[in-house]
This record gives C-alpha cells, sequence and structure tokens, in this order.
C-alpha cells in the first residue's frame, strides 16, 4: 500500500522552505503547497468524496492545477486532466465517461461544463480566477484541514488522462500509483545528479498531458525543486522568464525549441541558467536541435514515450550517452522490442541513424513495443481496445505503440513514423476522425477526408479535403469559421482543399497516403 503523494510529503518534510511552486513572479513554498493540497483533500472530504471519486481539472498550468492534482490523490481520488482549449462537446465526453464528480474549471469556461452538466454525474464546479455561474471560488471551495494520506494499492489508479488511436471516441488512460510513481522517479535519474533542490523547471508544457505532468511537474516536486508554472506557450515570454528567474531546466515539444530560435533577436537572449533541455511529444528536426543547441550552448536530450506509458520509453540520457536523430536507449526497467506483424523481433542495424532516402526501411522497421511498470493498467471500459492493445510473450505484458521503427546494435532507437494516422501539430495530437465527424455535419459537405501536412513550425498542420454538395456555394473559409466555433483552435483545418471526389480503396477506406502525396508532390513542383 502506498500513494504518489508520500513521495511528495517526503520531500515536504526535507525541502519544506524551498519554493515548490513559482508563477508570475511568486513563490509558494513546500510547507505552504502541501498545506493547500490538505485543504482540497478536506473540501472533498467534507462533501463526502474520496477513494476512487474522479475530479476533473480543466485548467491550463496554473498553481491550482498543481494543488487539486495532488489533493485529489491525497484524498485517495483520481484525476481526470482536461485540455483547457476543448469546448463543451469536448469535455461532455470526457466527464460523462469518466463519471467525475467534481470539475475544478477556470472560470472562463464554466460556462462549457453547465453546458452539458446535466448530461454528467458532476455535483459540484470550482472556478478558478474568478467567480461563474454554477460554480464556487476555489479559495472558498477549501476546508481547513490536513487529511491522513489515504493509501492506495500500487494498480489504483491514480490518473485518468484521455487519448484516442484513429477510430472512435477519445479513451480514458487508467494510469496507477506504480506507473507514475515509476516513471516520475526514473525521470529523475535520467540527468546526472536527478533534479537538485536548487534546479528551477520551466513548466510550461500542458499539465492535462502526460509529459507536462510527469516529466516536469512530478519529477520537480519528487526532488525539492521549483516548478515554474506558464500558462500558455509564447516564446518571447518563456525565453524572459527564463532569464528573469534563471531556469535551471527546460522540457519542450520540437516546435517550442524552433520557435525560440526563429525570434528575432534569438541570438542575443540569454539562456545560459538552463544545465540541461529536453524533447520529446514527436520527433525534433536535427537541423532544430543544432541549432539551438549552438545558440544557446546547452544540451538538448531527446525522449520518446506515450500517454500509456506513463510516458518515457526511451532516452537520450547525458549519463549513457546519445545519438542525435534517435529517441535514445530504453530507459531502465522498461523493456522494448521492434517486432514483425508476427511478433517475431526484427534484427537491429549495425549502427544508426539510416538515411531514409538511401536505405530501404522496409525490412529493418517493425512496431515498437514496450513492457515495465510504467505501462497502463488499461483503457477505460474498453475491453476490446485492451486486447488489440496488448500482446503477452516470454513472461511479459507488451503494450503495442502503434509507431514504426529501427533500432542499432547500440541500443538505441529511431522512431519512423505513426502507423495510426494521428496528426501532431505544435505538440498537440489531432485525430482526423474527430475533425470528419464535424465536418460531415455541416450541411455543404458531402464528403471529407483529414490528414496531416508537413509544416515548417508546426511539424504537421491539419488540411482537410472536402467533397462539397452539388449546390452548396460555401467557400474554405466558411468551413474553417465553422471548426473554429466547434473545436479547439489547434485542431481546425488551416488548409481546406475543395476535390470532385476522394481516393477510395474498393472497401471504401479513404487512402490518405495519396492525399499526402497530392501535398508532396506540389510541394516538390514549388
Ligand atoms: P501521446 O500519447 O500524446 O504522448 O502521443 C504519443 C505519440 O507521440 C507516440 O506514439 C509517437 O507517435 C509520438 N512521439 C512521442 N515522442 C516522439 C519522438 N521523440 N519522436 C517521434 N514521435 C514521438
Amino acid at each position: 500500500m502506498t500513494n504518489l503523494v508520500n513521495h511528495v510529503a517526503e520531500t515536504v518534510q526535507e525541502h519544506g522552505d524551498n519554493p515548490a511552486i513559482g508563477f508570475r513572479g511568486e513563490e509558494t513554498s513546500y510547507e505552504e503547497f502541501w498545506g493547500q493540497t490538505g485543504a482540497f483533500a478536506a473540501a472533498l472530504e467534507e462533501r463526502g468524496i474520496g477513494e476512487e471519486d474522479r475530479i476533473a481539472l480543466y485548467l491550463p498550468n496554473v498553481p491550482p492545477f498543481v494543488i487539486a492534482f495532488h489533493g485529489t490523490l491525497r484524498s485517495g481520488g483520481v484525476v481526470v486532466p482536461m485540455n483547457p482549449q476543448y469546448k463543451s462537446r469536448e469535455i461532455g465526453h470526457l466527464l460523462a465517461d469518466s463519471e467525475a464528480k467534481v470539475v475544478v474549471a477556470l472560470a472562463d469556461l464554466v460556462p462549457f461544463v453547465e453546458e452539458v452538466r446535466d448530461d454528467t454525474s458532476v455535483e459540484h464546479v470550482v472556478s478558478v480566477g474568478g467567480e461563474a455561474e454554477g460554480a464556487i471560488p476555489f479559495e472558498e471551495f477549501l476546508v481547513r484541514g490536513a487529511p491522513d494520506i489515504v493509501e492506495r494499492d500500487d494498480d489504483d489508479v491514480a490518473v485518468q488522462p484521455y487519448t484516442s488511436g484513429t477510430t472512435g471516441q477519445p479513451k480514458g488512460v487508467q494510469l496507477t500509483h506504480r506507473n507514475l510513481e515509476s516513471n516520475t522517479s526514473m525521470a529523475n535519474e535520467l540527468i546526472p545528479d536527478g533534479i537538485r533542490p536548487e534546479d528551477k523547471q520551466l513548466g510550461v508544457l500542458p499539465l492535462f498531458h502526460i509529459y507536462g505532468m510527469t516529466v516536469v511537474m512530478n519529477a520537480t516536486l519528487f526532488s525539492g525543486g521549483t516548478y515554474y508554472a506558464v500558462p500558455q506557450w509564447d516564446a518571447q515570454e518563456a525565453v524572459s522568464i527564463i532569464e528573469e528567474q534563471e531556469l535551471t531546466l527546460m522540457h519542450g515539444v520540437p516546435a517550442m525549441y524552433n520557435d525560440v530560435i526563429n525570434q528575432p533577436g534569438a541570438d542575443e537572449f540569454d539562456l545560459s541558467s538552463l544545465r540541461l533541455c529536453g524533447v520529446g511529444g514527436s520527433g525534433i528536426p536535427v537541423e532544430v536541435l543544432r541549432q539551438f543547441e549552438a545558440l544557446y550552448d546547452v544540451q538538448l536530450y531527446e525522449g520518446y514515450g506515450l500517454t500509456e506509458t506513463s510516458p518515457i520509453t526511451h532516452f537520450n540520457s547525458p549519463i549513457e550517452g546519445r545519438r542525435v536523430g534517435s529517441v535514445g536507449k530504453t530507459v531502465p526497467g522498461v523493456d522494448s522490442r521492434v517486432v514483425d506483424e508476427n511478433f517475431e523481433e526484427v534484427d537491429p542495424v549495425e549502427e544508426g541513424p539510416i538515411d531514409e532516402e538511401n536505405t530501404d526501411l522496409t525490412d529493418i522497421t517493425g512496431e515498437i513495443v514496450v513492457s515495465g511498470p510504467n505501462v497502463m493498467k488499461g483503457y477505460y471500459g474498453l475491453p476490446e481496445a485492451n486486447e488489440e492493445a496488448f500482446t503477452e510473450a516470454d513472461g511479459k505484458t507488451w503494450f503495442h505503440t502503434g509507431d514504426l521503427g529501427y533500432y542499432d546494435e547500440d541500443g538505441f532507437f529511431y522512431v519512423v513514423d505513426r502507423e495510426k494516422h494521428m496528426i501532431v501539430t505544435g505538440g498537440y495530437n489531432v485525430y482526423p476522425r474527430e475533425v470528419e465527424e464535424l465536418l460531415f455535419e455541416h450541411e455543404a459537405v458531402a464528403d471529407a477526408a483529414v490528414v496531416g501536412i508537413p509544416d515548417e513550425r508546426r511539424g504537421e498542420t491539419v488540411k482537410a479535403y472536402i467533397v462539397p454538395t452539388p449546390d452548396s456555394d460555401v467557400s474554405p473559409d466558411e468551413i474553417r469559421e465553422y471548426c473554429l466555433t466547434n473545436l479547439a483552435e489547434y485542431k481546425h483545418p488551416r488548409e481546406v482543399d475543395f476535390v470532385e471526389e476522394l481516393p477510395r480503396t474498393t472497401t471504401g477506406k479513404v487512402q490518405k497516403f495519396k492525399l499526402r502525396e497530392q501535398d508532396e508532390d506540389v510541394e516538390a513542383e514549388a
């Protein structure tokens, strides 16, 4: 019996006076932070909410996220993080599926909760940063108290973020106390001396996503360092914060590093306080990595993982050495393989990276599968999805990442492509199916397919191919506007093309690779 929060309680004992959270120039010490998590846990207890109950956090990176997250775990509850860019349509499913009893939301977002509240089990809405109709302000919700930590089994669920493949609605990923504890501890061990109590980490990766949650927030709070919360990405602002606060650690998605080096006056930024940077979420172009390192004299280490693996499975460790272009070696305690469709291991190449233009990747590439204490318990209430996600072999349970890759004799892994069609744009995942479903609801749309196309700044960007209904005079801009009002901004198609028909297989599947090829052809001609 344990609870992830026990680990944080130990940090509080050891580093009580250290700042745990920094935000807009203000600091909250570990003692104060622990007092506030106690008050949040007491507030839940007083309202009869406890073990196994789900608390949804609909917040950007602000201190109440950190407090409510740890307060929930302290009370034995389960955190359901939700993207604050979601609108009612998107959160409606998450709230209903998870049966969340409490939602802690930014005041401006409360109306989205109210819109769908009747179809959910939500009993209390708590507003952060102001008042909102139907909600109790965060400060008033808190109750003086410091309840004991509710002990949980290692296999009990602690957090349930949502993610989805190419089909259907987003799935709840059940991550247990063991999953998170093991991966957070490991994130700490992957860098020399671990995160130090004097370290200050930039907290700009979204907390609703596992990368920001584990590798940034929790790894920092496990070590006595300071988590410096930044609600949204703005390259100039991030640079100023690093300079002014003398931050020592940064994690980001590739698009963030690319943004920094492309700012006006980028060669004058003083990022010398940074002792180490990490990158993941999608592959970072080697050129971007090299430029960032050259400009700021700091090393940038790439890692790889998924929500389902809490997340880190591979990392280019400063301790073990690295290979640029690779996602690194499998991290300690985790096992990974590259397998073919018969689950036979694919042989390693002599030394990577392989020049993709001159080598046929087919023979050396397979699906990356992983096994370890960080692998999720399973998708929530979806036995069929779980059936597909796991394979038992050699006494281990292997999780199918859905990513294609290869590895070399030194154990470095290379991710080639996603098997699924998920689009990663500026670090955010977009699932084409979801956008397509919305497009089909538009009266002027006869047929539609959404794909990711290469984009210098965002890695990929969303493009919609639409077959309009015969008499419609709808414009691409109207389609974009329509998507913008119904979906988070990053999901809307920045490009909309009208076509006469979509290429399909005989079984009716849209051949998305053909659509993507068209874009590549256009690029080549330009
Ligand atoms: P998520 O569940 O949001 O963390 O997304 C996981 C997916 O992000 C993986 O299945 C990969 O497709 C992709 N990904 C994460 N890190 C990398 C990386 N370093 N290189 C390439 N793809 C990555």
